[in-house]
């Protein structure tokens, strides 16, 4: 199998893959994508247009036209930034069930596809080792235990004056967890050759610096 000069990052909900993903790509100079972030706008989008995944002819024709880009680390949807928008809790409610779609995953699976054929990446998501590019050169698991993943969403939330409660974020994880791990199409699982890392007692510095250290040994 041909291996793309990419690292394909996939774990459960707020496991700190985004944060890992671009700091990885930072040290590795490679270029850095987030596809939950292009799941988000596709979802805003439906949002704010007032579709539903039962308007079929209508939901085609809004994905037909939907132009998301990634620039930097920024999220834009038909040309505006709508990287906090795409963060917003009733968004954030209604993304599993959009990403579950089939028709939304074929539209993204395209684009990130060929996003991803070009330079190198390191791609964070659910089935990025499994259905978009499995031929990855470098795939992990990142994991980390429910209460973990919690705490460090909850403190995050609380840094940006949200005060959710411990036990809801917790109920929101386990929620997410679940539609992903039991969708029919490119289900959250990993990938029978990706190297799982259990991150619950470990700090972001020695998960970056575990994959480098991981990449470069198997580059
Ligand atoms: O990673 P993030 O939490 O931003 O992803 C938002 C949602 O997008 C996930 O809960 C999941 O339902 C969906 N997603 C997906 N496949 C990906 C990335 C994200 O189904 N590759």
């Amino acid at each position: 199998m041909n291996h793309l000069p990419l690292i394909a990052l996939d774990g459960p909900s707020g496991v700190g893959k985004s944060t890992t993903a671009k700091r990885v790509a930072l040290e590795l100079g490679w270029n850095y994508l987030d596809t939950g972030a292009m799941f988000r706008a596709t979802a805003l989008a439906l949002h704010r247009a007032g579709i539903t995944l039962e308007d079929g002819s209508r939901l085609q024709l809004l994905l037909d036209g939907l132009r998301i880009e990634q620039r930097g680390t920024r999220e834009f949807l038909d040309g505006e930034d709508v990287s906090e928008a795409i963060r917003r809790p009733d968004i954030t409610r209604m993304v599993s069930s959009v990403s579950a779609d089939a028709r939304v995953r074929q539209m993204l699976l395209e684009q990130q596809r060929a996003i991803g054929s070009r330079g190198s990446w390191v791609v964070d998501g659910r089935d990025i080792g499994t259905v978009v590019f499995p031929n990855a050169c470098c795939k992990i698991f990142l994991t980390a235990s429910v209460d973990a993943r919690a705490r460090r969403r909850f403190l995050e939330l609380r840094n940006k004056g949200n005060a959710t409660p411990l036990e809801e974020v917790a109920q929101d994880l386990e929620r997410r967890d679940h539609q992903d791990t039991t969708r029919a199409i490119a289900p959250l699982r990993k990938a029978p050759d990706a190297t799982e890392l259990d991150s619950s007692n470990m700090s972001l510095e020695e998960v970056v610096a575990w994959i480098v250290r991981n990449h470069r040994a198997h580059a």
